[in-house]
């Protein structure tokens, strides 16, 4: 009993240093994956926490030949692949996984995403401008009552029950894959004729018995008096029809800074853009943001990806409490 008590704290006492990391970066895309090769080639322990490739602006990009030294036609979840790559063999760390919350008072800082809680001297914050901007009729009316963008933290809710899914990128595929763990039936509705994912989550969805997919399919309305209760769809050239579902998980992209997981713990500006000084850092010390979420007037992808050269050599500065930047010639 001594020995098993013992082995339980051990365990756990590896389990909280697994996760905890120099550097969390959150969003993979250029911005992200550029931060990251930087850290981890100044040896700083690094996580990047990415909801999915084809989920950002450049991972949903189909052709790209004006990033510098890669001629192309490269498609954008190509180009994001070899920056991953290149991060990788510096020893940083990828996980598709979703953020939910951080917590950046807390020394070292919480990031708290679907899979776990991870600790981390620095936060840099790279998720991108493709955030939902409209809503169907129904949405905000019924959010928290049926209607969710995060089936890792709502899933459960939904045991036995037939839900939606609304989108066509890889978050979608993934999300829809993980409430097949609770709901009975999940209707995957893309909104163009073809998925925009992955090939391997494109099979994955298409083979799994509990999910249909409707493809070209658009949502009109979220239906239901106080709880969700049906999904009102039109097929592209055909007639409208009722989905009855209780859940209704909506992965649609616009054009706004994604910033719904920093619970309000940062300024921004009017248009919800973060806000930084000259080092990528923001008004909260070790918490820093690069790419589209700061609205630079510009959104390109090498732009995203100089933010995130900036932001990791401050990111080392900062870990190591040093006065100078500190650049690495080699
Ligand atoms: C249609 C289109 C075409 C474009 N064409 C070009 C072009 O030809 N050349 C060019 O240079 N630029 C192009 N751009 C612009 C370029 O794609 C962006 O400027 C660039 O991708 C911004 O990089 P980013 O890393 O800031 O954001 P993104 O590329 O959007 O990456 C953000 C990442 O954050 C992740 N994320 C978001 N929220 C969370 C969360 N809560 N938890 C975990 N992960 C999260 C997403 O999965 C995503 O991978 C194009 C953009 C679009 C939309």
């Amino acid at each position: 009993m001594l020995d098993l008590g013992l082995d339980l704290g051990l365990s756990s006492l590896g389990a909280a240093a697994e996760n905890d990391y120099d550097v969390v970066i959150i969003g993979g895309g250029p911005a992200g994956a550029s931060t990251a090769i930087y850290t981890a080639r100044a040896d700083l322990r690094t996580l990047v926490i990415d909801k999915g490739l084809t989920a950002g602006a450049l991972g949903i990009t189909t052709k790209i030949s004006n990033y510098p030294g890669v001629p192309g036609p490269v498609s954008g979840a190509e180009l994001v692949e070899i920056m991953r790559q290149q991060a990788e063999s510096f020893g940083a760390k990828f996980i598709t996984d979703k953020v939910v919350g951080l917590d950046l008072s807390s020394e070292p800082k919480m990031v708290m995403a679907g899979t776990g809680t991870f600790m981390a001297k620095a936060v840099v914050l790279a998720t991108g401008s493709m955030g939902r901007t409209g809503s169907v009729k129904g949405e905000e009316a019924l959010l928290g009552r049926g209607v969710s963008y995060c089936a890792t933290c709502d899933g459960a809710f939904f045991r036995d029950q037939d839900v939606a899914v609304i989108g066509n990128n890889d978050e979608a595929l993934e999300e829809a894959l993980f409430l097949t763990k609770f709901a009975a039936k999940v209707y995957l509705l893309s909104p163009t004729p073809e998925l925009k994912a992955r090939d391997f989550l494109a099979h994955e969805v298409a083979e799994h018995p509990k999910i249909e997919i409707l493809l070209g399919t658009r949502l009109k309305e979220i239906v239901g008096e106080t709880l969700v209760t049906a999904v009102r769809v039109q097929p592209r050239g055909g007639a409208e029809q009722t989905l009855p579902v209780t859940g209704a998980f909506v992965y649609l992209q616009g054009g706004k800074p994604i910033t719904d997981y920093l619970m309000e713990q940062l300024p921004t500006s009017a248009e919800g853009c973060l806000v930084v000084d000259a080092e990528m850092q923001t008004a909260v010390p070790g918490v820093f943001a690069v790419g589209d979420l700061l609205c630079t007037h510009i959104k390109q992808a090498a732009i995203a990806a100089a933010d995130g050269v900036m932001a990791a050599v401050a990111v080392d500065k900062y870990v190591h409490g040093r006065q100078k930047v500190q650049i690495d010639w080699n």
